[in-house]
Protein backbone atom coordinates (compact mmCIF):
# COMPACT_ATOMS: atom_id res chain seq x y z
CA UNK A 1 0.00 0.00 0.00
CA UNK A 2 1.30 3.70 -0.80
CA UNK A 3 2.62 5.82 1.69
CA UNK A 4 0.99 9.29 3.07
CA UNK A 5 2.83 10.48 6.28
CA UNK A 6 0.19 11.40 8.77
CA UNK A 7 -0.93 15.42 9.05
CA UNK A 8 -0.71 15.87 12.29
CA UNK A 9 2.81 14.41 12.49
CA UNK A 10 4.43 17.41 13.99
CA UNK A 11 1.87 18.28 16.70
CA UNK A 12 3.11 14.70 18.13
CA UNK A 13 6.65 14.85 19.61
CA UNK A 14 8.52 17.40 21.66
CA UNK A 15 11.43 19.05 19.19
CA UNK A 16 14.73 20.24 21.37
CA UNK A 17 17.64 22.53 20.48
CA UNK A 18 20.83 20.77 19.75
CA UNK A 19 22.99 22.54 21.98
CA UNK A 20 24.10 25.87 20.35
CA UNK A 21 23.51 24.75 16.56
CA UNK A 22 20.19 25.77 15.24
CA UNK A 23 19.14 21.94 14.87
CA UNK A 24 15.89 20.69 16.50
CA UNK A 25 15.65 16.94 17.22
CA UNK A 26 12.70 14.98 18.22
CA UNK A 27 12.83 14.18 21.90
CA UNK A 28 12.88 10.35 20.45
CA UNK A 29 14.75 9.13 17.68
CA UNK A 30 14.49 6.00 16.32
CA UNK A 31 17.38 3.78 15.96
CA UNK A 32 18.13 0.81 13.39
CA UNK A 33 21.04 -1.15 15.24
CA UNK A 34 18.87 -4.30 15.87
CA UNK A 35 16.47 -6.33 14.25
CA UNK A 36 16.97 -3.87 10.37
CA UNK A 37 19.20 -6.72 9.22
CA UNK A 38 18.21 -9.30 6.67
CA UNK A 39 17.02 -10.96 9.44
CA UNK A 40 13.66 -9.80 9.96
CA UNK A 41 10.87 -8.99 7.69
CA UNK A 42 10.72 -6.20 5.57
CA UNK A 43 7.23 -5.36 5.51
CA UNK A 44 7.44 -5.34 9.81
CA UNK A 45 10.59 -3.11 9.26
CA UNK A 46 9.11 -0.40 6.85
CA UNK A 47 5.63 -0.41 9.34
CA UNK A 48 7.57 0.49 11.92
CA UNK A 49 9.86 3.18 10.17
CA UNK A 50 6.90 4.48 9.04
CA UNK A 51 5.03 4.79 11.43
CA UNK A 52 8.17 6.11 13.80
CA UNK A 53 7.82 9.39 10.71
CA UNK A 54 3.93 9.54 11.28
CA UNK A 55 4.56 10.17 15.20
CA UNK A 56 6.75 12.80 14.45
CA UNK A 57 10.19 11.47 15.09
CA UNK A 58 12.39 12.82 11.98
CA UNK A 59 15.29 11.41 13.16
CA UNK A 60 16.82 8.43 12.24
CA UNK A 61 19.63 6.96 13.12
CA UNK A 62 22.34 4.06 11.05
CA UNK A 63 25.63 2.75 10.82
CA UNK A 64 27.71 1.19 8.40
CA UNK A 65 27.32 -1.96 11.12
CA UNK A 66 24.29 -2.04 11.28
CA UNK A 67 22.49 -5.58 10.33
CA UNK A 68 22.82 -8.28 10.24
CA UNK A 69 25.07 -8.04 7.88
CA UNK A 70 27.40 -4.91 7.96
CA UNK A 71 25.38 -2.09 5.80
CA UNK A 72 22.16 -4.56 5.49
CA UNK A 73 20.51 -1.66 7.87
CA UNK A 74 21.20 1.22 5.76
CA UNK A 75 20.87 -0.65 2.23
CA UNK A 76 16.80 -1.48 4.29
CA UNK A 77 16.77 2.21 5.02
CA UNK A 78 17.33 3.31 1.30
CA UNK A 79 14.72 0.90 -0.09
CA UNK A 80 12.05 2.86 2.52
CA UNK A 81 13.32 6.51 1.59
CA UNK A 82 13.21 5.27 -2.38
CA UNK A 83 10.01 3.71 -2.40
CA UNK A 84 8.11 5.72 0.56
CA UNK A 85 9.89 8.59 2.16
CA UNK A 86 11.35 10.58 -0.46
CA UNK A 87 9.09 13.21 -1.13
CA UNK A 88 9.94 13.70 2.51
CA UNK A 89 14.13 13.67 2.35
CA UNK A 90 13.99 17.52 3.87
CA UNK A 91 12.19 17.15 6.54
CA UNK A 92 14.35 13.82 7.83
CA UNK A 93 17.54 14.18 9.93
CA UNK A 94 19.63 10.94 8.55
CA UNK A 95 22.81 9.73 10.46
CA UNK A 96 25.73 7.36 10.11
CA UNK A 97 28.71 6.54 11.87
CA UNK A 98 31.86 5.34 10.63
CA UNK A 99 35.08 3.98 12.25
CA UNK A 100 33.86 0.64 14.32
CA UNK A 101 34.84 -2.86 12.63
CA UNK A 102 33.05 -3.78 9.69
CA UNK A 103 35.75 -6.27 7.89
CA UNK A 104 39.27 -7.67 7.84
CA UNK A 105 40.73 -5.05 5.82
CA UNK A 106 42.79 -2.37 6.96
CA UNK A 107 40.48 0.30 5.99
CA UNK A 108 37.22 -1.52 7.07
CA UNK A 109 37.49 -0.01 10.93
CA UNK A 110 39.42 2.76 13.00
CA UNK A 111 39.65 7.13 12.45
CA UNK A 112 41.80 7.50 9.07
CA UNK A 113 40.40 9.63 6.54
CA UNK A 114 40.54 6.30 4.09
CA UNK A 115 38.60 4.52 6.65
CA UNK A 116 35.48 7.29 7.56
CA UNK A 117 35.22 8.82 4.04
CA UNK A 118 35.29 6.10 2.00
CA UNK A 119 33.01 4.65 4.40
CA UNK A 120 30.76 7.35 4.34
CA UNK A 121 30.46 7.08 0.35
CA UNK A 122 28.95 3.80 0.31
CA UNK A 123 26.51 4.53 3.06
CA UNK A 124 25.31 7.02 0.58
CA UNK A 125 25.00 5.14 -1.90
CA UNK A 126 23.24 1.85 0.07
CA UNK A 127 21.00 4.77 1.42
CA UNK A 128 20.50 6.71 -2.11
CA UNK A 129 20.60 9.82 -0.84
CA UNK A 130 23.05 12.48 -1.89
CA UNK A 131 23.74 13.98 1.96
CA UNK A 132 23.45 12.82 5.48
CA UNK A 133 22.65 15.19 8.12
CA UNK A 134 24.72 13.82 11.08
CA UNK A 135 27.88 12.38 10.36
CA UNK A 136 29.94 10.16 13.25
CA UNK A 137 33.53 8.79 14.16
CA UNK A 138 31.53 5.82 15.83
CA UNK A 139 34.01 5.38 18.57
CA UNK A 140 37.54 6.89 19.95
CA UNK A 141 40.51 5.42 17.91
CA UNK A 142 43.39 6.28 19.88
CA UNK A 143 46.16 4.96 17.04
CA UNK A 144 44.89 7.29 15.01
CA UNK A 145 45.83 11.29 15.34
CA UNK A 146 42.64 12.99 15.92
CA UNK A 147 43.55 16.09 14.06
CA UNK A 148 43.30 13.25 11.31
CA UNK A 149 39.58 11.69 12.32
CA UNK A 150 38.75 15.48 13.21
CA UNK A 151 40.08 16.37 9.26
CA UNK A 152 37.72 13.31 7.83
CA UNK A 153 34.51 14.97 9.66
CA UNK A 154 35.24 18.34 8.48
CA UNK A 155 36.06 17.47 4.63
CA UNK A 156 32.46 15.16 4.82
CA UNK A 157 30.58 18.91 5.96
CA UNK A 158 32.91 20.82 3.81
CA UNK A 159 32.28 18.73 0.33
CA UNK A 160 28.32 18.44 1.25
CA UNK A 161 28.30 14.86 1.95
CA UNK A 162 27.51 15.76 5.32
CA UNK A 163 25.23 18.69 7.22
CA UNK A 164 26.65 18.06 10.95
CA UNK A 165 29.97 16.42 11.87
CA UNK A 166 29.20 14.39 15.46
CA UNK A 167 31.20 11.87 17.71
CA UNK A 168 30.46 8.63 19.28
CA UNK A 169 31.49 6.84 22.48
CA UNK A 170 34.72 9.50 23.10
CA UNK A 171 35.57 10.06 26.44
CA UNK A 172 35.20 13.83 27.85
CA UNK A 173 38.70 14.56 27.76
CA UNK A 174 38.68 13.60 23.88
CA UNK A 175 35.50 14.81 23.10
CA UNK A 176 36.74 18.44 24.62
CA UNK A 177 40.12 18.21 22.26
CA UNK A 178 37.56 16.77 19.33
CA UNK A 179 35.32 20.42 20.06
CA UNK A 180 37.76 22.13 20.01
CA UNK A 181 39.56 20.90 16.53
CA UNK A 182 36.21 21.38 14.61
CA UNK A 183 35.86 24.79 16.17
CA UNK A 184 38.90 26.14 15.11
CA UNK A 185 37.98 24.66 11.64
CA UNK A 186 34.46 26.53 11.68
CA UNK A 187 32.55 22.84 11.74
CA UNK A 188 31.33 23.05 14.80
CA UNK A 189 30.68 19.70 17.13
CA UNK A 190 26.77 18.92 16.78
CA UNK A 191 26.39 15.82 19.08
CA UNK A 192 28.12 13.57 21.34
CA UNK A 193 26.39 9.96 21.34
CA UNK A 194 27.20 8.26 24.39
CA UNK A 195 25.09 5.16 26.29
CA UNK A 196 23.10 6.85 29.45
CA UNK A 197 20.43 5.02 31.10
CA UNK A 198 19.28 4.78 34.47
CA UNK A 199 21.84 1.63 34.21
CA UNK A 200 24.50 3.61 32.93
CA UNK A 201 25.19 7.00 34.79
CA UNK A 202 28.85 7.85 33.91
CA UNK A 203 27.55 11.00 31.53
CA UNK A 204 27.01 12.24 35.44
CA UNK A 205 29.78 11.16 36.99
CA UNK A 206 32.54 11.57 34.53
CA UNK A 207 32.14 15.35 33.62
CA UNK A 208 30.04 14.48 30.03
CA UNK A 209 27.00 16.28 30.86
CA UNK A 210 28.64 19.48 31.96
CA UNK A 211 30.99 19.29 29.33
CA UNK A 212 27.94 19.40 26.51
CA UNK A 213 26.79 22.08 28.12
CA UNK A 214 30.28 24.26 28.57
CA UNK A 215 31.14 22.76 24.91
CA UNK A 216 27.71 23.07 23.39
CA UNK A 217 27.21 20.29 21.93
CA UNK A 218 23.74 18.36 22.36
CA UNK A 219 23.79 14.41 23.66
CA UNK A 220 22.08 11.91 21.73
CA UNK A 221 21.90 9.23 24.31
CA UNK A 222 21.64 5.33 23.35
CA UNK A 223 20.43 2.43 24.68
CA UNK A 224 17.92 4.31 27.28
CA UNK A 225 16.22 1.62 28.07
CA UNK A 226 19.21 -0.37 28.21
CA UNK A 227 18.29 -2.53 25.47
CA UNK A 228 15.25 -3.28 27.20
CA UNK A 229 16.51 -3.98 30.88
CA UNK A 230 14.50 -1.30 31.78
CA UNK A 231 10.93 -2.04 30.89
CA UNK A 232 8.93 -5.27 32.36
CA UNK A 233 9.29 -7.49 29.78
CA UNK A 234 12.17 -9.76 32.13
CA UNK A 235 10.45 -8.46 35.33
CA UNK A 236 9.04 -12.73 35.74
CA UNK A 237 12.85 -13.53 34.87
CA UNK A 238 11.49 -15.57 31.56
CA UNK A 239 12.64 -14.39 28.57
CA UNK A 240 9.78 -13.57 25.88
CA UNK A 241 10.35 -15.29 22.31
CA UNK A 242 11.27 -12.32 20.24
CA UNK A 243 13.13 -10.45 22.79
CA UNK A 244 16.58 -9.25 22.09
CA UNK A 245 18.07 -11.36 25.12
CA UNK A 246 16.67 -14.45 23.62
CA UNK A 247 19.45 -14.00 20.15
CA UNK A 248 21.67 -10.95 20.61
CA UNK A 249 25.30 -10.77 20.92
CA UNK A 250 24.86 -7.59 23.02
CA UNK A 251 22.40 -8.58 25.87
CA UNK A 252 22.07 -12.10 26.87
CA UNK A 253 20.05 -14.09 29.46
CA UNK A 254 23.00 -13.82 31.96
CA UNK A 255 22.21 -10.12 32.22
CA UNK A 256 18.62 -11.60 33.69
CA UNK A 257 19.59 -12.40 37.24
CA UNK A 258 18.38 -11.49 40.55
CA UNK A 259 20.58 -8.58 41.03
CA UNK A 260 18.47 -7.09 37.81
CA UNK A 261 14.99 -8.63 38.75
CA UNK A 262 15.39 -6.72 42.49
CA UNK A 263 16.63 -3.22 41.01
CA UNK A 264 14.13 -3.34 38.04
CA UNK A 265 11.20 -4.90 40.48
CA UNK A 266 12.01 -1.76 42.71
CA UNK A 267 12.04 0.65 39.60
CA UNK A 268 8.68 -0.52 38.68
CA UNK A 269 7.17 -0.29 41.34
CA UNK A 270 8.45 3.86 41.32
CA UNK A 271 6.77 3.93 37.92
CA UNK A 272 3.23 2.06 38.68
CA UNK A 273 3.39 4.83 41.68
CA UNK A 274 2.70 7.29 38.69
CA UNK A 275 0.85 5.79 36.91
CA UNK A 276 2.95 5.17 34.19
CA UNK A 277 5.68 1.76 33.00
CA UNK A 278 8.92 0.96 33.53
CA UNK A 279 9.73 2.04 30.00
CA UNK A 280 8.38 5.17 30.45
CA UNK A 281 9.48 6.09 33.33
CA UNK A 282 13.57 5.28 32.06
CA UNK A 283 12.74 7.55 29.04
CA UNK A 284 11.57 10.31 31.17
CA UNK A 285 14.68 10.04 33.55
CA UNK A 286 17.53 10.58 30.62
CA UNK A 287 15.54 13.62 28.95
CA UNK A 288 14.86 15.79 32.43
CA UNK A 289 18.52 16.44 31.59
CA UNK A 290 18.58 19.66 29.41
CA UNK A 291 21.99 19.05 27.61
CA UNK A 292 20.21 15.84 26.73
CA UNK A 293 18.70 16.68 23.24
CA UNK A 294 16.96 13.30 22.21
CA UNK A 295 16.68 9.63 23.30
CA UNK A 296 17.28 7.17 20.85
CA UNK A 297 15.15 4.63 20.75
CA UNK A 298 14.84 0.81 19.25
CA UNK A 299 11.64 -0.62 18.86
CA UNK A 300 10.58 -4.05 17.25
CA UNK A 301 6.96 -3.28 17.24
CA UNK A 302 4.75 -0.26 16.30
CA UNK A 303 2.80 -1.26 20.12
CA UNK A 304 6.50 -0.09 21.48
CA UNK A 305 7.28 3.26 19.87
CA UNK A 306 3.33 4.01 20.63
CA UNK A 307 3.84 3.24 24.42
CA UNK A 308 7.19 4.58 24.71
CA UNK A 309 6.94 8.10 23.64
CA UNK A 310 4.21 8.68 25.77
CA UNK A 311 6.89 9.08 28.28
CA UNK A 312 6.66 12.46 28.74
CA UNK A 313 3.16 12.96 29.22
CA UNK A 314 3.44 12.49 32.73
CA UNK A 315 4.51 15.07 35.71
CA UNK A 316 8.22 15.86 35.78
CA UNK A 317 10.35 13.80 38.29
CA UNK A 318 10.32 14.76 41.97
CA UNK A 319 13.17 15.31 43.85
CA UNK A 320 11.90 12.64 46.05
CA UNK A 321 11.44 10.18 43.02
CA UNK A 322 14.70 10.72 42.11
CA UNK A 323 16.34 9.88 45.29
CA UNK A 324 14.31 6.65 45.04
CA UNK A 325 15.84 5.72 41.85
CA UNK A 326 19.35 6.53 42.77
CA UNK A 327 18.74 3.91 45.32
CA UNK A 328 17.43 1.11 42.77
CA UNK A 329 19.28 2.08 39.82
CA UNK A 330 23.05 1.11 40.28
CA UNK A 331 23.39 -1.61 38.20
P1 LIG B 1 16.85 0.84 23.90
O1 LIG B 1 17.59 0.79 25.21
O2 LIG B 1 15.73 1.82 23.76
O3 LIG B 1 16.31 -0.64 23.63
C1 LIG B 1 15.34 -0.83 22.65
C2 LIG B 1 14.79 -2.25 22.68
O4 LIG B 1 14.11 -2.52 23.90
C3 LIG B 1 13.77 -2.46 21.59
O5 LIG B 1 14.37 -2.73 20.36
C4 LIG B 1 12.95 -3.61 22.13
O6 LIG B 1 13.68 -4.82 21.92
C5 LIG B 1 12.92 -3.28 23.63
N1 LIG B 1 11.77 -2.44 23.99
C6 LIG B 1 11.56 -1.15 23.65
N2 LIG B 1 10.42 -0.68 24.19
C7 LIG B 1 9.88 -1.69 24.90
C8 LIG B 1 8.72 -1.80 25.70
N3 LIG B 1 7.90 -0.76 25.88
N4 LIG B 1 8.47 -2.98 26.31
C9 LIG B 1 9.31 -4.04 26.14
N5 LIG B 1 10.43 -3.99 25.40
C10 LIG B 1 10.73 -2.82 24.77
O7 LIG B 1 17.83 1.21 22.75
P2 LIG B 1 18.86 0.35 21.83
O8 LIG B 1 19.79 -0.43 22.67
O9 LIG B 1 18.04 -0.36 20.81
O10 LIG B 1 19.66 1.51 21.13
C11 LIG B 1 18.95 2.49 20.38
C12 LIG B 1 19.79 3.01 19.27
O11 LIG B 1 20.96 3.64 19.79
C13 LIG B 1 20.35 1.96 18.29
O12 LIG B 1 19.40 1.53 17.35
C14 LIG B 1 21.47 2.74 17.67
O13 LIG B 1 20.95 3.63 16.71
C15 LIG B 1 22.01 3.52 18.84
N6 LIG B 1 23.18 2.84 19.47
C16 LIG B 1 24.40 3.42 19.28
C17 LIG B 1 25.55 2.84 19.78
C18 LIG B 1 26.86 3.53 19.58
O14 LIG B 1 27.91 2.93 19.78
N7 LIG B 1 26.87 4.77 19.18
C19 LIG B 1 25.50 1.55 20.51
C20 LIG B 1 24.15 1.06 20.71
C21 LIG B 1 23.05 1.69 20.20
P3 LIG B 1 13.01 -6.26 21.73
O15 LIG B 1 11.54 -6.08 21.52
O16 LIG B 1 13.71 -6.79 20.53
O17 LIG B 1 13.36 -7.01 22.97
Amino acid sequence: TPYHAADDRYTKQEYRRTGHSGLDLPAFSFGLWQKFGTDHPYATQREIVLHAFDLGITHFDNANRYGPPHRSAEKFFGTVLRKDLAPHRDELILSTKAGNPIGPSPYHKGGSRKSLLTSLDHSLRDLGTDYVDIFYSHSPDLTTPLEETVGALVTAVRSGKALYAAISNYTPERAHEAAELLRRAGVPLLVHQPRYSIFDRRPETNGLLKLAAEDGFGLVVYSPLAQGLLTNKYLDGTIPPDARAQNSAFLSADDIDDTYRERATALNEIARQRGQSLAQLALQWVLRQPQVTSALIGASSTWQLDHNTQALDFPPLTDEELALIDQHGVH
